[in-house]
């Protein structure tokens, strides 16, 4: 049985007094069944930190270097993360991967960097609409995982993953719970043939999830847990999505 993992990623939203908001609403509301984490801007993971002291619910970033230290101006390694009590950090999220022209292989390098400082990568992967309509959902998310496996070889089993179909982004479409969940069963056999750990892997969804269709999204059997965005901005929304999970 896989303990399910709800993540919010809160991305480029929240300031000192709103996040502060958020973060008491959410302690009120927990602590839940599911492992329970959110994904902060760099400049506002030492108030989560102190905002979650004592708490159940775990914190992360959205992104670090592939870079191990030294002159790479604006980037924060994974160690800065670890040192600062980060037990997660999103990485590839297509965001990432379209604006700042995310590789595949860099997306894995960062993956490798954050393991290699005990924070655990949730490492994103996922289609574009015009990839899904030209019938390459499967190939483009196993190129992508597949560098992933590739780079980080035996310590596959220690990520998080997330399959986040780009069309469903931020855009109200959610892939529906069995269109989920056929994408969720050809990554787990695709970790299966890597790793003996792959029964255990979280592999969440993202893209969408609201309190009304988490429910039936958590159901699929390889579905375990969200990633989730605009409804990690809301303590309530937020809070019953954790209690779907
Ligand atoms: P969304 O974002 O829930 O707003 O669609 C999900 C994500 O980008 O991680």
């Amino acid at each position: 049985m896989r303990k399910k993992l709800v993540v919010g990623n809160w991305k480029m939203h929240g300031s000192r007094a709103s996040n502060a908001a958020l973060l008491s609403g959410l302690r009120e509301a927990g602590p839940w069944n599911a492992d329970v984490a959110v994904c902060v801007p760099f400049p506002y993971i030492t108030e989560t930190a102190l905002a979650l002291t004592g708490q159940a619910m775990s914190f992360g970033a959205q992104d670090c270097s592939a870079h191990e230290q030294g002159a790479y101006t604006g980037e924060v390694s994974a160690a800065m993360l670890a040192d600062v009590g980060c037990r997660y950090v999103i990485v590839g999220h297509s965001e990432r991967r379209a604006f700042h022209h995310e590789s595949d292989q860099l997306v894995a390098d960062k993956a490798k960097a954050a393991l290699a400082h005990g924070v655990t990568p949730i490492v994103c992967v996922g289609e574009t609409r015009a990839e899904r309509e030209a019938g390459q959902t499967e190939a483009v998310v196993k190129r992508q995982l597949a560098a992933v496996i590739h780079t980080l070889t035996h310590c596959i089993g220690e990520i998080v993953l997330a399959y986040e179909p780009v069309w469903a982004i931020g855009t109200g479409l959610t892939a529906s719970p069995e269109e989920a969940q056929a994408v969720h069963a050809v990554l787990r056999m695709q970790l299966h043939a890597a790793t003996q750990k792959s029964d255990a892997m979280r592999i969440l969804y993202g893209g969408s999830v609201k309190p009304d269709n988490a429910v039936s999204l958590f159901g699929q059997p390889d579905i375990d847990g969200g990633l989730i965005g605009g409804a990690a901005l809301k303590a309530a929304d937020f809070s019953a999505i954790c209690r779907a999970a």
